[in-house]
């Protein structure tokens, strides 16, 4: 399909999506219609087990069940506008998601998993200064259909490639969008549904910590933090939402959070930009703020896009600041860059999004 083919404003279905509805309220909205409760689990296991998402293929239910749920109900999915194959096996899709916007979804396969890395809004209002989305600007949060959906999908397209994790990775800030994402959450870890573990749902936040605190309460799946600075004066410039909670009040939160979670640390991501957050002092700042706390650090190789303003670290730098965590007992990774041929590594996914936000968090829009 041409990338031209989008759905024009005002074409979307209007009618309620039974696709990520919270197990809860799926029990109820059968027993509205006066059907017994187990119908969804039935539908659960079709939806999120066999990935079909048209009723007339549901055996099990009755022909009169089936047709009142097509009139009453909508199960669709996204359009995919574009399918990307990376030499490396990374997939990415393109997915409509109305009006004119499109976000993305990648899938990356290794050697003893499979990670699905989903969107949670088309666009990001975080204005991140290293970050593609955010250059883009913000349209609006995707319901719990449409960030399940990505998953739904995907698994279907799929076929035998299994998804052992979901990380929300992709466009978006998902702790921005709480009440859309924490229903997808609990669907993941669900029996009935995708029944992830825990441990293999992440969430990657740049910092929403009123939220950090509510998710350690809700849900506490495996936090992902955006930290990318050790210092308040540099966050504030990569990081803008760290005017409104500081570093401090960051891992106080994150502490709390990794309290609730059995010893299983957070990871902290530390994308490396030459010349700005990477020499040997900025890594011994970070042991500083890390050493004997619940935590790992991710470090990420800077992913160009156009317009970006940085450059990734070279080797030899990154290599020093991995040195420099290690020699003082942190826990640290370098991400290998996957699927940057298609631009679907971290930070280069961009969709198609039109900013309807007048004032963003960063100096650059907000001094524009
Ligand atoms: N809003 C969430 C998810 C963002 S994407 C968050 O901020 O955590 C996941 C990770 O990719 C984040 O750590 C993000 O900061 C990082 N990232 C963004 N742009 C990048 C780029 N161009 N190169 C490398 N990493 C990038």
């Amino acid at each position: 399909m041409s990338a031209d083919a989008l759905t024009l404003p005002g074409k979307q279905p209007s009618k309620l999506s039974l696709l990520g509805l919270p197990a809860a309220n799926l029990v109820e909205f059968f027993e509205n219609i006066g059907e017994k409760p187990y119908r969804a689990k039935q539908i659960m296991r079709w939806f999120y087990q066999r990935y079909v998402t048209d009723y007339a293929e549901m055996t099990d239910l009755s022909a009169a069940l089936r047709k009142q749920l097509a009139e009453l109900t909508t199960l669709s999915l996204p359009p995919v506008l574009k399918h990307e194959h990376s030499d490396d096996g990374t997939r990415k899709w393109l997915l409509d998601v109305g009006a004119n916007q499109a976000v993305e979804t990648v899938y990356i396969p290794e050697p003893d998993r499979g990670t699905l890395c989903i969107s949670s809004q088309a666009g990001c209002a975080l204005d991140c200064a290293f970050c593609a989305t955010g250059h883009q600007g913000f349209n609006r949060n995707l319901t719990s259909a449409e960030i399940l959906g990505q998953v739904v999908l995907a698994s279907r397209e799929l076929a035998g490639a299994k998804i052992t994790n979901v990380v929300f990775m992709g466009m978006g800030e998902p702790l921005a969008n709480y009440r859309n994402v924490l229903p997808v959450v609990h669907l993941l870890i669900d029996d009935q549904a995708f029944g992830l573990s825990r441990r293999r749902v992440t969430i990657s936040t740049a910092g929403v910590v009123p939220h950090i605190l509510k998710l350690a309460n809700d849900c506490n799946v495996a936090l992902a933090v955006s930290l990318h600075a050790p210092t308040d004066e540099l966050r504030d410039k990569l990081v803008p939402i760290n005017k409104l909670h500081p570093i401090a009040e960051l891992l106080d939160a994150c502490w709390k959070y990794a309290e609730g979670q059995a010893s299983r640390s957070i990871t902290f991501e530390y994308v490396l930009l030459d010349g700005v957050n990477d020499s040997v002092a900025h890594a011994r700042a970070l042991v500083k703020l890390l050493r004997g706390r619940p935590a790992k650090v991710n470090l990420i190789p800077f992913n160009a896009f156009p317009e970006s303003e940085f450059r990734c670290s070279p080797q030899p730098a990154i290599d020093a600041f991995w040195q420099t965590l290690r020699n003082a007992g942190l826990i640290a990774t370098v991400r290998r860059p996957r699927g940057d041929d298609i631009a679907a590594a971290c930070g280069q996914l961009a969709g198609r999004v039109r900013d309807r936000q007048r004032v963003r968090l960063g100096d650059r829009v907000i001094g524009a």
